[in-house]
């Protein structure tokens, strides 16, 4: 049972000075305590009013009482908290930033002053209402914590203060934190500290019969916290514990009243918030060479065509593991979607032959690409009876290999940021003569050089990857003897296959800072097994 009534409080206050003063703790407050606790019991009933059970308010209900009071007078809780959050948000770039029970605006307010692009996702109407009028700039939805109306992988900041606290578990709202974060992004939370719940801390409010009641407080440790972000794939960046400053109106009108001394000492170092920073993991971040990072490190959005299996794996899982936004896509969308859950990537369906198929893709990608990866490929068609069916082959082989990466060039070039690069992969077969399958990728050469002329002046390379044998791949499907694969590796300086980390280095290189000056070329990568001077 919830017990109300002022005097509870005040006994408790005082029972708490006693306490910390029996520790030894110098906060307490012996003879203010011994006093005080004589005195409550003596102070009028009236005033106060019996102990009484108490009902449970939800949020709705809850902040639909609080809204229109929300933001008047000052809130000593707040006054604590904000100083803390502004050091944890006031240093992040600027990008888009999602203020999570956003209530009536403030912390998205700061938010769009640092140059975020700010979106507010509340449970309670009222409340979103004078958020919109506080920021105007914003864009202010109606939502539940545990299913935010946003895309995966659509922010670089979430915000969620004094709100977890109503949430009776932790991890399934972190996860959904994470699933709306970039790889990288971070999240800002802070909460009633656990001791200062015991203070008064509990939020409470009328129903619309006027009823008071309290809303939802679960207690959370710091053990609770870490935890809990471990399992959604957070890591811990800092956390801080500010404190109650000493005041003569801890513990409001009645305590000031009637047990003042017991009060400043129950609340003297007590810490008011428990404020945390995680970011979503695999963000170990570099020096970027994209302009406007201006030395900042960020993550860099990436997409992988092809990338459920083999060397596109690889490669999108090289830069997922560096903090990137990366985006894979693959035909099977079960195959691309444990990869994406492996690497930390975002999963598309997509066929890169199909013109539709691709125009969906568009619609589904973020507005800006700093490198984009051809790699969807490999052996298509099947001989066919007379010319009809020599035709048919040849071209599923060109539309795979070849226009694959033309059109989705042709779509996403536009996106590409000033600094990116675009790496295609080709394949030895080009030069060895291999009918369809390398007069495709030979003609990826070719169209890459007048590609790579076309993205020059605006800062992006383009260059083609050419592999040798590559084991751990799909691409010879149940087609490698064993005498192949030796005389394969035969023709290595190496003595053997590639792995397809070998090819992900090498396109990790083409998209670093170190390439900036090398485009339209082709780089072999075949462990010697086709020289060019
Ligand atoms: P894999 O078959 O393992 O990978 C190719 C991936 O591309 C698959 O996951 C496939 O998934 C996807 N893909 C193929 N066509 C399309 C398409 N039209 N749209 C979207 N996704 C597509 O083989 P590799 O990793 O070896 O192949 C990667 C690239 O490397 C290819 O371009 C290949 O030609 C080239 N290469 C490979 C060599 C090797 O020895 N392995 C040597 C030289 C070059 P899904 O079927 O689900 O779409």
């Amino acid at each position: 049972m919830t017990v109300s009534g002022n005097r509870a409080f005040l006994l408790g206050l005082a029972g708490v000075a006693l306490l910390r003063a029996q520790a030894g703790d110098p906060g307490g407050h012996p003879a203010a305590g011994i006093a005080e606790i004589g005195a409550i019991p003596a102070a009028d009933p009236a005033e106060f009013g019996p102990p009484a059970a108490l009902k449970s308010i939800d949020t709705v209900t809850g902040y639909r009482d609080w809204a229109a009071a929300y933001d008047t007078g000052t809130n000593p809780l707040i006054a604590v908290e904000e100083p803390v959050i502004a050091s944890f948000v006031d240093g992040l770039p600027p990008g888009r930033a999602l203020d999570a029970a956003c209530g009536t605006g403030r912390i998205a307010r700061r938010l769009a002053d640092l140059g975020h692009e700010v979106i507010g996702v509340d449970s309670s109407p009222d409340m979103l209402a004078p958020a919109r009028v506080k920021v105007p700039e914003g864009v202010f939805l109606l939502g539940e914590l545990l299913a935010l109306p946003l895309p995966d992988a659509s922010v670089d900041l979430v915000t969620c203060c004094l709100a977890l606290t109503h949430q009776p578990e932790l991890i399934p709202v972190l996860r959904e934190f994470v699933r709306v974060l970039k790889p990288g992004g971070h999240l800002v939370t802070s909460d009633v500290h656990v001791l200062s719940l015991y203070l008064g801390g509990v939020a409470g409010a009328r129903d619309a019969g006027g009823e008071y009641g309290l809303m939802p407080a679960s207690r959370w440790f710091a053990s609770d916290y870490l935890a809990a972000a471990k399992a959604a794939g957070l890591s811990f960046l800092d956390h801080a514990e500010p404190r109650w400053g000493d005041s003569p109106d801890h513990g409001g009108p009645p305590a000031r009243k009637w047990c003042p001394g017991s009060a400043r000492a129950a609340y003297a170092a007590t810490p008011a918030v428990s404020a945390w920073r995680f970011r979503r993991d695999r963000a170990r971040f570099r020096s970027k060479f994209r302009p406007e990072s201006r030395g900042v490190d960020m993550p860099r959005t990436i997409l992988v065509t092809g990338a459920g299996t083999g060397i596109g794996r690889a490669i999108a899982a090289a830069f997922a593991a560096e903090g990137d936004e990366v985006h894979i896509t693959g035909r099977r969308e079960a195959v691309v979607k444990e990869a994406a859950d492996a690497i930390g990537a975002v999963p598309h369906v997509c066929d890169h032959t199909d013109p539709a198929a691709l125009d969906a893709l568009g619609e589904r990608l973020p507005g800006h690409l700093d490198v984009l990866v051809n790699n969807a490929g490999g052996l298509a068609g099947e001989d066919g009876e007379g010319l009809a069916g020599l035709a048919a082959a040849w071209r599923a082989m060109l539309d795979a290999n070849l226009l694959t990466a033309v059109l989705t060039t042709e779509l996403l070039g536009p996106r590409l940021r000033e600094g990116g690069a675009v790496v295609h992969i080709g394949s030895i077969a080009a030069d060895k003569g291999a009918g369809g399958y390398g007069a495709a990728k030979a003609a990826l050469g070719s169209w890459n050089i007048g590609l790579a002329r076309e993205l020059g002046p605006r800062g992006i390379t383009s260059n083609v990857v050419a592999p040798g044998y590559i084991g751990e791949t799909e691409f010879f499907g149940g087609g490698m003897t064993q005498q192949r694969h030796d005389t394969l590796i035969g023709l290595t300086f190496m003595g053997r296959p590639g792995a397809p980390g070998d090819i992900a280095g090498t396109v990790r290189f083409l998209a670093s800072e170190g390439a900036r000056y090398l485009t339209g070329q082709v780089l072999n990568v075949n462990g010697g097994a086709w020289i060019t001077r």
